[in-house]
């Protein structure tokens, strides 16, 4: 199976997010060219109306590759806390009721679990990267970071529910982590750079 396009769509506005990707096909030796959203304005939004991240993240996919005509990478992430079986999960952007609002979403998640012993706080963020080809071909890859929620944020780098998640084995929460310390780690970064082989393998 493979496709001849060297150019490939990744489904996000985030400019964060396509250079994270661009710098991990390189390394990976991935001859492909990145393109984001912005050069096609006319693809909306995609409802995300899965139940896993890896559903969410190939019905973008899917979409985008469609509607572009080239082959699309979508990714869908969140934070999954062991207390509250797994959730915010899919509902990440949207705990709080407001989607995209960081600071509800943290600070409802801090209230939700303040009665939780340091010993139950074990969380993880998971990632899935979905890949979908014109044809209706598709893969997926998913990556984790484990780690524990804190009981106040610290930190001010990174973004969403990054300043109460000490990963394992760290002391500092995500926040107050350099983005190379992140993406070196992320789940972003583990699902990124799981999808690249098998990119490389379809675009071959
Ligand atoms: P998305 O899949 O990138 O849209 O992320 C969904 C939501 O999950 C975000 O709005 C954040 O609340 C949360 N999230 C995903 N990845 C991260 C991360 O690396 N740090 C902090 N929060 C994250």
């Amino acid at each position: 199976m493979s496709t001849t396009s060297d150019r490939l769509v990744l489904a996000t506005r985030n400019a964060g997010k396509i250079v994270e990707l661009r710098r991990i096909l390189a390394d990976a030796s991935v001859p492909v060219e990145i393109i984001g959203l912005e050069e096609f304005p006319e693809i909306g939004d995609v409802a995300e109306t899965g139940l896993t991240f890896a559903e969410n993240a190939l019905l973008k996919a899917h979409a985008v590759a469609q509607s572009a005509g080239l082959p699309a990478i979508a990714d869908d992430s969140g934070v999954c806390v062991d207390a509250l079986n797994g959730m915010p999960g899919i509902f990440s952007a949207r705990w709080s009721g407001r989607h995209g609002d960081d600071v509800a979403n943290l600070n409802l998640l801090l209230a939700q679990v303040s009665d939780v012993p340091p010993e139950h706080r074990g969380a993880h963020f998971a990632c899935a990267a979905a890949l979908a080809l014109p044809s209706g071909e598709e893969r997926v890859a998913e990556g984790v970071l484990p780690g524990l929620i804190v009981d106040a944020p610290r930190g001010t780098n990174g973004f969403g529910y990054d300043p109460i998640f000490v990963p394992e084995g760290e002391s500092r929460t995500i926040a107050e982590l350099s983005a190379a310390e992140k993406n070196a780690i992320s789940h972003r970064g583990r699902a990124f750079r799981a999808l690249a082989p098998v990119l490389a393998e379809m675009i071959s």
